[in-house]
């Protein structure tokens, strides 16, 4: 057998490969606290499950349109009036198993050999290993501790040239919780005038989870850019729903039907029972991500306050998501061996930096997508073997 070049390019993602070590252990007897896992600790809100069940019973069991149903696609239109008053035609909407299709379709379209795209570092794994698929020059956009995992936009725009094809953003952030300030991407939107070949990919997977009460800073705020814009979002994180497999994106109008012809060649559609259920979590109650929220913010407090008291950790305050990206150096361990030690002698899984970039050896990943208990379980298990 000979397989394509191109497959020995394709990475992973390790918080899987984290999540089956733990497994492994739990199967022995060991007692693990998550902190790797990147999913809310939530049960998808009843009357969705009640929906997706009755969908099933009202016999949506057939293939539905290879974009989405007009039903849902209108709903995610009016969702996104809605959150940011922005007029979106609901032809442009795409409905995908999840949001990684989005940005797995949107990497291929616009990579290949002798193009580059922009990618942040640190950053969701996935985007570096398809941008290397596709043969493209991956250009790390480096996010820096000092600036709470933000970005300079001037210096951003001084990655682009003549080969950049996409540039990906996402906020808030996974694997920092770095929220970038509207000020800042004001500015991006600004000096990307200079650039119309370039295409954006904002992943805003997080919009709904952010702290402070601060406002998303969502790229739908700049029309200017539409005709080139692509933003992804879903259903994963917000309700709760990440094995439901959801997710949506809004493409310019001359790209829609490319993606669509992606599904086709792919997946053929979502399921047509879990679409209802997507309706029916965009259109019902949301206070439920009120209570999520606060949860959230207890523990980020308790994780922040509680990691910065330990020796030789550094803890960045996260605006957004449900993560930390705390700087271990000064434990004298890089953030491979710390996150090992924490396995194995501590009995608590998180995510290794470098699992998020080259660059970030000094860094380990905590999620907070764990109960406050757990959590502070965890610290004190990690406080004895430092
Ligand atoms: N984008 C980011 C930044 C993520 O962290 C994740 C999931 O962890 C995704 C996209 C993928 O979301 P989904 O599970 O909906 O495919």
């Amino acid at each position: 057998m000979k397989i394509a070049d191109n497959f020995s390019r394709l990475g992973t993602e390790n918080a899987f490969v984290i999540l089956a070590k733990a497994k492994k252990l739990e199967s022995e007897g060991r007692e693990i606290i998550n902190l790797g896992i990147g999913q809310p600790d939530f049960l998808t809100p009843k009357h969705i499950v009640e929906a997706g069940k009755k969908a099933l019973d009202d016999g949506h069991h057939g293939y539905t349109p290879a974009n989405g149903t007009q039903e849902l696609r209108d709903g995610v239109s009016r969702h996104i009036k809605k959150m940011y008053g922005a007029e979106i035609d609901s032809a442009r909407v795409f409905i995908a198993p999840g949001g990684k299709p989005s940005m797995y379709f949107a990497i291929m379209m616009f990579g290949q050999p002798g193009t580059e795209i922009i990618y942040p570092e640190p950053g969701f794994p996935i985007y570096e290993s398809v941008i290397n698929y596709t043969g493209a020059k991956a250009i790390p956009m480096y996010l820096s501790e000092k600036k709470n995992f933000s970005f300079n936009a001037d210096e951003v725009l001084s990655l682009i040239n003549d080969k950049t094809r996409l540039l990906i953003i996402n906020n808030p952030q996974n694997p920092t919780g770095g929220l970038i300030d509207k000020n800042e991407i004001d500015k991006l939107v600004q000096g990307l005038k200079k650039y119309p070949e370039v295409a954006i990919l904002s992943d805003e997977i997080y919009s709904r989870q952010i702290y402070d009460g601060k406002k998303m800073p969502s790229f739908f705020y700049y029309p200017e850019l539409y005709d080139r814009l692509i933003v992804m979002d879903g259903w994963s994180k917000t309700y709760a729903m990440t094995g439901w497999r959801l997710g949506w994106s809004v493409w310019p109008e001359s790209l829609i039907d490319k993606v669509t012809r992606m599904a086709i060649n792919s997946y053929s559609c979502v399921s047509a029972a879990n679409q209802v259920a997507a309706l029916a979590a965009l259109e019902g109650p949301h206070d439920f991500l009120d209570d999520m929220m606060e949860k959230f913010d207890k523990r980020r407090e308790l994780i922040v306050n509680g990691l910065n008291s330990l020796p030789g950790i550094k803890c960045n305050n996260p605006g957004g998501a449900f993560y930390t990206f705390p700087n271990v150096s000064e434990t004298g361990m890089s953030g491979d061996t710390f996150a090992e030690k924490c396995l194995y002698d501590a009995g608590v899984a998180l995510v290794p930096g470098t699992s998020f970039g080259k660059s970030c050896t000094n860094f380990v990943r905590f999620s907070f997508a764990n109960s406050y208990e757990n959590i502070e379980k965890a610290l004190e298990k990690i406080k004895k073997i430092l």
